[in-house]
């Protein structure tokens, strides 16, 4: 195939992931949307394979070792773990970047300032990517410890690094045929990447994720340029251009800077309890008790969190939807853009249940109507939903955005304890008037429901 019609072929490829990201934004056409990006890619292969002096031996080995690594563990892989997932795929897309960029240098006997400058780039950005997405990943499995690891004069040392490796870059460029000045940069870059992500609580590492994963899409970009291909650019400014938004839309939910998130060593689960301006006292009820309100409610609003996730409880969430519905009632959900720990987690689990995206509504849409529900069931969410947010200046999520919860006729909370969620704070809603505690793990405490009403 002469150049002409492959790159022809990578413009329909690039139309098709613009046209596949625009299907993603919303949950029903999520799947359609998935499967257009995808042909998309795969024309894109299949094209590339077309390009001359390519060695396919060694194409069809990796094909076949990755595509059997990636096969069993996509199949593996629990939904809870997804993040890690993520993770590891940024940090070999990252590794990818920096080995495709180095690799080009070899083809290129002249190299102009430009090419040599994109390929520092790829390595630069590639080379962080990937082993802060392997630190990312390490903490976000807990296979090591996501406790932020900060010390005095952190900005400092990772200022020099890399500063460090701009002076390489200035040197290599300069003088390209001493390449010790590269292989200085790609240990640099390593090192970058660590000392990147280190002092990042474990808690914070989905928003590090996202802004990694951009990174990983700024590198392929890079190495887009250095090779000459055009769909590698695209795709990484994509990619890039995505994450970058994503990360945005998690800080301004979480209502912290981004510079917070990096810096400020929070995000690690603390114990520490912030002021609880609400005065009262924990009310207890049990499933029978719940049972009698529940079956007397006409409209009930179900607010997931992380426990949700944790617990698994989703299946039998829906189950006592459709309970409640057949009882008359109507159910809605409440979506917080934070709640659990990942972008979309309570979307992807309630998808997972088959619950229809209908009832599925955005914060903004639910809190002017939370006054006429007569219950929220609040499953495992428990920062999503703290007025604390709202009404206590000194709290540290003072501003964060929060379903209104409280302002439900009658509040269930479904949880194991009186413990804080991931920011560590206290939350008076547990305190309100109009609040019951039902205490257990999720799954377990509605699986009774649902079967107090089955009988
Ligand atoms: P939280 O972390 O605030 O609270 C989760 C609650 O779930 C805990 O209080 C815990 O209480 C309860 N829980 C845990 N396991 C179970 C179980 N098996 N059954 C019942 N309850 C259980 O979760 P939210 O979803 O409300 O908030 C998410 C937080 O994570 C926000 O602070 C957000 O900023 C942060 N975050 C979110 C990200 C995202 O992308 N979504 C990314 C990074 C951070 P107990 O132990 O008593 O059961």
């Amino acid at each position: 195939m002469n150049e002409e019609i492959i790159d022809l072929v990578y413009i329909v490829a690039a139309v098709l992931f613009i046209v596949g990201l625009k299907f993603l934004g919303s949950p029903a056409s999520a799947r359609k949307g998935n499967i257009i990006s995808s042909v998309g890619m795969a024309i894109a292969v299949i094209a590339t394979l077309f390009t001359k002096g390519l060695n396919y031996e060694l194409i069809i080995g990796g094909f076949v070792i990755g595509g059997v690594i990636g096969a069993v563990v996509a199949r593996k892989v629990e939904m809870t773990s997804m993040p890690e997932m993520v993770a590891l795929f940024n940090g070999f897309g990252g590794l990818a970047s920096l080995f495709v960029g180095w690799s080009a240098l070899k083809n290129e006997p002249s190299p102009e300032l430009f090419f040599l400058a994109t390929v520092f780039l790829s390595i630069l950005i590639g080379g962080l990517t990937f082993t802060g997405s392997l630190l990312a990943y390490g903490k976000l499995s807990e296979r090591i410890s996501g406790r932020p690891f900060v010390y005095m004069g952190q900005r400092i040392v990772n200022s020099s690094i890399l500063i460090a490796v701009v002076v390489c870059a200035v040197l290599f460029i300069q003088n390209p045929a001493d390449q010790n000045w590269l292989y200085l940069a790609v240990g640099l870059s390593l090192l970058l990447g660590v000392m990147f992500v280190l002092p990042i609580g474990g808690a914070d590492m989905p928003v590090v994720m996202s802004l990694l994963n951009s990174f990983s899409g700024i590198a392929a970009a890079a190495a887009g340029f250095a090779i000459g291909n055009i769909l590698l650019i695209v795709a990484g400014s994509l990619v890039g251009a995505s994450g970058i938004i994503l990360t945005n839309i998690m800080c301004k939910a979480m209502n912290r800077s981004l510079s917070n998130v990096l810096f400020s060593g929070f995000g690690t689960v603390s114990t520490s309890s912030g002021p609880v301006v609400e005065q009262g006292e924990v009310k207890p009820m049990s499933a029978d008790d719940a049972y009698y309100v529940l079956e007397a409610a006409s409209s009930v609003v179900v607010i997931p969190g992380y426990g949700m996730a944790v617990a698994q409880a989703q299946h039998v969430v829906k189950e006592l939807q459709e309970l409640l519905e057949k009882n008359g009632a109507e159910v809605v959900y409440a979506i917080h853009p934070v709640a659990g720990r990942m972008p979309g987690h309570m979307n992807v689990l309630l998808a997972e249940a088959d619950v229809p995206y209908d009832l599925l509504l955005e914060m903004d849409q639910i809190n002017p109507r939370m006054e006429n529900f007569d219950v929220a069931i609040i499953i495992g969410a428990n920062d999503v939903v703290n007025p604390a947010a709202r009404e206590v200046e000194s709290s540290p999520i003072y501003g964060m955005p929060v379903i209104n919860a409280d302002q439900a006729q009658t509040v269930f909370v479904l949880k194991r304890s009186m413990a804080s969620g991931f920011a560590g704070i206290d939350n008076p809603l547990f305190l309100k008037e109009n609040t019951r505690m039902l205490f257990g793990d999720a799954k377990e405490s509605i699986s009774t429901l649902v079967s107090e009403f089955k009988s």
